[in-house]
């Protein structure tokens, strides 16, 4: 099959066709209606074969990953989702990959009503898919890493650290039983973008960010952003089941620095800690872990207030 087959197969059909998109993915550019007063938030987002997935994984998966991952950074952003272009760069056009990996990402881009209006297609000596998203932010309500001030509260979304256990699992390092297996490699490969807490949180969180690469560094980029510090209370950071079931192996460090969760994190002033307490019923994942501080950065204490140094502190594709 060559290229504009593969793309008239795969790609040109089958995502929600919103009223918005004026041409979509067969012109030289996709043409966009933005609802008049909208502001957009555009994010984008890679998969490298060999770095971020092994070559045999499902394509399936990596296709639903590979449009959460970017909604996720929409989530972050209080930003409604919209649009999103997708790059695929491939060895070869497995059709069979191809079929499992547009069927996993058109799962998620009818689940939130995104459509995919255009792109570009490549052969390359290894699997790289890029996708970029667009989302419609009202004036001046985008949720940024940089608002965040002293006397804030800290939030998470959900439980950290069930998708280092799936990771952990596959590197030899832990026994899981075949369910909880099941359930963390579900968090792993299938990541829940947070799009409708994000929504729910303009207007109520000073400052959010989505955790990627794990608490420690992606807090950090928070702090670091707001010009601000913050104390976390190790008892307070939410553990699954499974998690706590192998506590005794994985202490901290994994719900701390091993990301890939895609949950939220965000700050919240005091004044609207009644808002957020309202949208609980529907988001009971919530939890907070600790308090925005005026300066000296991540300062994690544990039950008796004793400092606790997390041994890895999240993952920089450059580090040394
Ligand atoms: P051009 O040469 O003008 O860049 P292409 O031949 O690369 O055009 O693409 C033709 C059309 O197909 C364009 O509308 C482009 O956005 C779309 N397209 C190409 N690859 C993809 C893809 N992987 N997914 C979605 N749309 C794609
Ligand atoms: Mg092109």
């Amino acid at each position: 099959m060559n290229e504009f087959e593969l793309i008239r197969t795969y790609f040109t059909r089958r995502t929600p066709a919103r009223s918005d998109v004026r041409l979509g993915v067969g012109d030289d550019a996709a043409w966009l209606a933005p609802p008049p007063g909208q502001e957009l938030a555009v994010t984008t987002d890679m998969l490298v074969s060999g770095v971020h997935f092994l070559p045999d994984a499902d394509p399936e998966a990596l296709g639903h990953k590979a449009l959460a991952v970017n909604l996720s950074d929409l989530a972050a952003m209080g930003a409604q989702p919209a649009w999103f272009l997708l790059n695929l760069a491939l060895p070869a056009p497995d059709e069979n990959w191809l079929a499992g990996f547009s069927a996993g990402m058109y799962a998620l881009a009818e689940r939130y009503g995104v459509q995919l209006v255009g792109g570009d297609t490549a052969r390359a000596p290894q699997t790289v898919i890029a996708i970029e998203a667009h989302g419609f932010v009202p004036p001046g309500q985008a949720l940024t890493r940089a608002g965040a001030r002293p006397g804030d509260r800290i939030f998470v979304s959900g439980p950290l650290g069930d998708a280092g256990l799936a990771l952990r699992q596959r590197l030899g390092q832990l026994k899981l039983t075949a369910t909880e297996l099941a359930a963390a490699a579900e968090r792993l490969d299938r990541p829940q973008p947070q799009v409708e807490m994000g929504l729910a949180l303009r207007g109520i969180a000073s400052a959010a960010i989505d955790i990627s690469d794990g608490l420690v560094a992606d807090l950090g980029h928070l702090l670091e952003q707001s010009a601000v510090g913050a104390r976390i209370e190790l008892a307070r950071v939410p553990l699954s089941v499974i998690y706590r079931a192998h506590f005794k192996k994985l202490r901290w460090d994994v719900a701390l620095a091993n990301g890939d969760d895609y949950e939220l994190c965000f700050t919240v002033p005091p004044a609207q800690l009644a808002a957020l307490e309202s949208l609980k019923p529907r988001f009971p994942g919530i939890a907070e872990i600790g308090t925005i501080v005026a300066g000296g950065g991540l300062r994690i204490v544990d039950a008796h207030g004793k400092r606790y140094t997390p041994k890895t502190t999240g993952h920089d594709h450059f580090a040394e």
